[in-house]
């Protein structure tokens, strides 16, 4: 079984037709998407039905997904991500809002071996960083596998002493570690945030217990033209090239 990952795609339909198109020549057989559809970015609807179009059954919320929809207020968004969301929210169809809001809420048990969640497993909207935060999103995960989002930079975490924890910000192919729980985020499809402005996807192999951690050039010239047609802040056009 492969699983294609996809996070954080924030509305950025440039850099997700490149990673749809990229990973069709890796290969894949299920795929997870794990949160933040929208927000930030100029495309929300077209990135909601492309996304609709994958017919994943693992599709989690973000918390973007929650406050663009109209269900959880912006009160912990800065200026920016607010502004975003609020104008998220006026250009979607009541369709794609209910199609947010109806998102559910990880983690999610993909299998016996994998869950999914955006932020943490114990917390949704939790920043998972640090080392320490790690090993209690360990504690509190279910599965070998852990796939997590949020923070839009490319994260391995694996038990003290195995090598896998030391390869943050790899993009490369990498063995899993025959003992759990690992966590694993490949990065932000649409807004990575590493300073490497290229998309960010994974692919999650489980015949040959691999981790691939792909990284795509795509049209952000196009991206930011979008964001800008749209009003939105110029600071979310910048980023996108600075990979910040
Ligand atoms: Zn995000």
């Amino acid at each position: 079984m492969r699983y294609l990952i996809l996070s954080d795609l924030h509305a950025n339909l440039q850099a997700l037709d490149a990673v749809l198109a990229d990973a069709a020549t890796v290969g894949y057989d299920e795929i997870l998407v794990l949160g933040d559809l929208v927000g930030y970015g100029g495309d929300p609807a077209p990135v909601i039905e492309r996304t609709l179009a994958l017919s994943s059954s693992w599709m989690i919320r973000g918390n973007h997904d929650k406050v663009c929809a109209g269900i959880e207020s912006p009160v912990m968004f800065n200026d920016v991500a607010r502004v975003a969301a609020e104008w998220t929210h006026e250009h979607l169809s009541s369709e794609h809002l209910a199609m947010l809001a109806q998102l559910p809420e990880g983690p999610m048990q993909v299998s016996p071996e994998v869950e999914i969640c955006h932020g943490a497993p114990f917390d949704e909207d939790f920043y998972l960083f640090e080392e320490s935060d790690a090993a209690r999103a360990m504690a509190s995960s279910d599965a070998r596998i852990c796939l997590f989002g949020h923070t839009h930079v490319p994260t391995l975490f694996a038990k003290a002493d195995d090598p896998f924890g030391n390869q943050i910000g790899a993009t490369d192919e990498y063995r899993l570690p025959a003992t759990g729980p690992a966590l694993i985020n490949v990065g932000s499809v649409g807004q990575p945030r590493d300073r490497d402005p290229r998309a960010a996807y994974g692919v999650l192999d489980l015949d040959r217990q691999t981790i691939l951690l792909k990284r795509v050039t795509y049209d952000i010239a196009g991206a930011q033209a979008s964001i800008m047609a749209a009003g939105l802040p110029a600071w979310l056009a910048l980023r996108l090239e600075r990979g910040q």
